[in-house]
């Protein structure tokens, strides 16, 4: 029974210490794993902090070519008075806006019908915008049966300051910036743009005119006569005014197809010029 006893106590002991070389073994093994993990973070670090930097600068780098919409100034702020009044591809937007007292000195009444008939007082244009409004009224009559109605042409700064204040007035100046120029910033002034409209939707000028097989056809269509759709669908935030499908403006027929064929805004092509 002693040496069974004995040989147990052993085997006990041998198992217990066998146990404890295990942990123990374990243990450092673990510890050697851990340190050896956390090391190379330590050393690394420095590194890919300084990687880090580098790509910061890399990218504050590429950031001044690329990124240079963004630093653009907001509607209204930072206002550039243009020079080129005259010019066909003038800008006038909500940062660039016409002299008060820029007139073109070539307005002329185009021979279209109009709204209510009383084309004397509303829809001048410069001759050559003019000359093609009276193409492309025709070109829809001739190829589509359709018959489009001249609005809203030339403004003068006086009239949209009027204009611009009853809006304010009536809707409050927030709801009047996405619809209404105030005065100097209005295409109106430069004699290259007019509102158009069809009996389809009463003569009004309506987001549904876009609709209509007259508004689809202006879609479509005004770039051949060298107009573009000035305020697009899903571009506000650009332009700044909610979609118009009446708003056309006179840029030429090359910058207007090509402005059409990519889906521009004008001052996209602009911008690429
Ligand atoms: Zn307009």
């Amino acid at each position: 029974m002693k040496w069974t006893q004995l040989i147990q106590k052993k085997v006990k002991l041998k198992f217990i210490v066998g146990l404890l070389l295990m942990v123990s073994v374990f243990s450092i093994s673990n510890y050697l794993t851990i340190s050896g993990k956390s090391d190379p973070v330590l050393l690394d670090e420095p590194l890919a902090v300084e990687h880090e930097q580098r790509q910061e600068l890399e990218e504050n780098e590429n950031q001044s070519i690329v990124s240079e919409p963004e630093d653009k100034p907001g509607f209204y702020e930072n206002v550039v008075t243009v020079a080129n009044g005259d010019a066909t591809l003038v800008l006038v937007n909500k940062n660039y806006a016409l002299d008060p007292s820029y007139e073109p000195s070539d307005l002329v009444l185009p021979n279209v019908l109009t709204v209510g008939g009383n084309r004397n007082q509303t829809v001048y244009l410069r001759e050559e915008a003019a000359f093609y409004l009276e193409q492309l009224f025709m070109a829809a009559h001739e190829e589509a049966g359709l018959e489009f109605l001249a609005r809203s042409g030339y403004r003068s700064y006086d009239t949209q300051v009027a204009l611009y204040q009853r809006y304010v007035s009536e809707n409050g100046q927030e709801a009047a910036d996405r619809f209404s120029a105030r005065a100097g910033h209005s295409e109106h002034q430069t004699g290259l743009a007019i509102d158009v409209t069809a009996d389809s939707v009463g003569g009004d000028l309506s987001i549904l005119f876009g609709e209509t097989p007259e508004g689809i056809w202006l879609k479509e269509n005004a770039h051949r006569f060298g107009y573009i759709i000035r305020y697009l669908e899903g571009r506000e935030s650009e332009t700044g005014y909610q979609y118009e499908p009446w708003h056309i403006r006179y840029v030429g027929i090359e910058a207007a197809t090509e402005i059409y064929e990519n889906g521009w805004i004008l001052e996209q092509y602009l911008e690429g010029q």
